[in-house]
Formats: structure tokens, C-alpha cells, sequence
């Protein structure tokens, strides 16, 4: 609830699947009325929007490229006429393909830098204007950054930038009392972390954490309900790496 008893409003990108649907169904429970953003998987994200709304909660999905100013400002105003002026900001969207640094072809490099930096860059930037005070930022790094891993060279260089947005754009945010995070994950069983895995790939990273598993959505999910709820008020400009102990 805000200061006038109405529900907050976030906006979680890229919540047609994966983590960021794991997110919005979270924030939802927690009273939040939710914008699940998605670029082209439209059936998914009207299937979430219905199921949020036969529970009780209120949801909207809203298409918008992120990596496309312009998409993202009229993501911003469809979302204030709709369902009011935004609180949280979520920066889930994200691609990833591995491909050794010297394999990768030119458009690869830059689909993943305008969907994972120009993205969150864009929706910054429209959040500096238009979020509430008191509001929350969380953005998306990735645990592989540390880990320096082979193959993830253009991904890992992506989610240093995030990195670098999150502790620069919280100091920028002085006097709104906005918080501005990141949720560095660990492997989590989506989509974006199945696809071109072999079953052998996938055992070598389920059993890197010494909790043993994958992570699975729920697990993040959790992660960015602390982080935009009022338990994380004093925590500001970090990376919380939830990767069940990853190192
Ligand atoms: P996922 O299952 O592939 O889902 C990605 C979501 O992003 C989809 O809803 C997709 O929707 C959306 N999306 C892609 N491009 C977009 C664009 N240009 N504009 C708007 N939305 C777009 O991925 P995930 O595993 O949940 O990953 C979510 C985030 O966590 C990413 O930032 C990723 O880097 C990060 N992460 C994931 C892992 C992991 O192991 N899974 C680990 C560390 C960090 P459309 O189909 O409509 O495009």
C-alpha cells in the first residue's frame, strides 16, 4: 500500500515466462497491481495477466521491445492510465546465448547489449522521471559475471553494465528516496538457461551450488519481493547474489 492506502504498482519486464513470471505472480500476491511486459509472447503473458486476475489481484500485459525508447515510454504511459503511477521497477527482461568472444557475429553482440544494457538503460531513464518517491528499483545481473566462465564473455560484459548502472543510479537518485538493486542469480531452470544444454551441461551446474539444485523462478522471486517490500528500505545501491552459495 502507498502513503494514500491504494496498491502499488510495479512493472516487471520480460514476466511473459521464466523469472520474471515467477515475479510478477509474487508481487501480485503481495497486493502489488502488476505489468507484465513482455516482446512478443503475447498468449503467455495474457494467460498470466487472467490467472493473477481470477485470483483477486489486478494485471495488465503490456508489449514493449525494451531495447526501444520509444516503446518503453508508451510502456510507461499505458501503464499510468491503466493501472496508475509506478512504485517498482523490475528490469527482468534479458537474452542470453553462449558463443565464444571470437565466434560471436556482430548482431549477436548487439542484440545482447540492446536487450539487456540499452534495455534497463531505457527503462531507467524513464523511471528517473516518472517513479514515485519511495519507489524500488531491482535490476538483473547475472552470478556467471564472477565467475568469469568461457563462453559468456559479451552476456557477462551486459551484466557488468547493469552492475555499474545499479551503484551509479542509486547515488543519482539522492533526495526521492528510490532504491536502486540488482539480483545477481545463479543458474535457474528457465528457458533462457535450458536452451543449447546438453543433459551432461546441466548436471555440472545443477551440482555447482552446494545447496545441489538449480535454482528454480520461485527462488528469485522471493529475492525481489524482499527487495522491493518495505523489509529492504535501508538496503540501496547493492547486488544480491541468490545463487545457493556459488562462488
Ligand atoms: P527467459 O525464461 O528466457 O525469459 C525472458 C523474458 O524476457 C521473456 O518473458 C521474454 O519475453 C522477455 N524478453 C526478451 N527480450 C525482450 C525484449 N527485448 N523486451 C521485453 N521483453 C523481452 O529468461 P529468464 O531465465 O527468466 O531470465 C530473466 C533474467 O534473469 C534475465 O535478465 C537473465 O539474464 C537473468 N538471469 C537468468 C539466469 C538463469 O539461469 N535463468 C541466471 C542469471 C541471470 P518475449 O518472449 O515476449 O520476448
Amino acid at each position: 500500500m502507498n502513503t494514500n492506502g491504494n496498491a502499488q504498482i510495479a512493472i516487471v519486464t520480460g514476466a511473459s515466462r521464466g523469472i520474471g513470471a515467477a515475479v510478477a505472480r509474487r508481487l501480485a500476491k503481495e497486493g502489488f497491481a502488476v505489468a507484465i511486459n513482455y516482446a512478443s509472447s503475447s498468449a503467455e503473458a495474457d494467460a498470466l495477466a487472467a490467472e493473477i486476475t481470477s485470483a483477486g489481484g489486478r494485471a495488465l500485459a503490456v508489449k514493449a521491445d525494451v531495447s526501444n525508447a520509444g516503446d518503453v515510454r508508451r510502456m510507461f504511459e499505458t501503464v499510468e492510465q491503466q493501472l496508475g503511477k509506478v512504485d517498482v521497477l523490475v528490469n527482468n527482461a534479458g537474452v542470453l546465448k553462449t558463443m565464444p568472444l571470437a565466434d560471436t557475429s556482430d548482431a549477436l553482440y548487439d542484440q545482447t547489449f540492446d536487450i539487456n544494457v540499452r534495455g534497463t538503460f531505457n527503462t531507467l531513464r524513464e523511471a528517473a522521471a516518472r517513479l514515485n518517491n519511495g519507489g524500488r528499483i531491482v535490476n538483473f545481473s547475472s552470478t556467471v559475471l564472477a565467475l568469469k566462465l568461457p563462453g559468456y564473455a559479451i552476456y557477462s560484459a551486459t551484466k557488468a553494465a547493469v552492475e555499474a548502472f545499479t551503484q551509479v543510479f542509486a547515488k543519482e537518485l539522492r533526495g526521492r528516496n528510490i532504491t536502486v538493486n540488482a539480483v545477481a542469480p545463479g543458474p535457474i531452470a528457465t528457458a533462457l538457461f535450458f536452451d543449447g544444454k546438453t543433459e551432461e551441461q546441466i548436471e555440472t551446474f545443477a551440482k555447482m551450488p552446494p545447496l545441489q539444485r538449480l535454482g528454480q523462478p520461485d527462488d528469485i522471486a522471493s529475492v525481489v519481493a524482499f527487495l522491493a517490500g518495505p523489509d529492504a528500505g535501508w538496503v540501496n545501491g547493492q547486488i544480491l547474489r541468490a545463487n545457493g552459495g556459488i562462488a
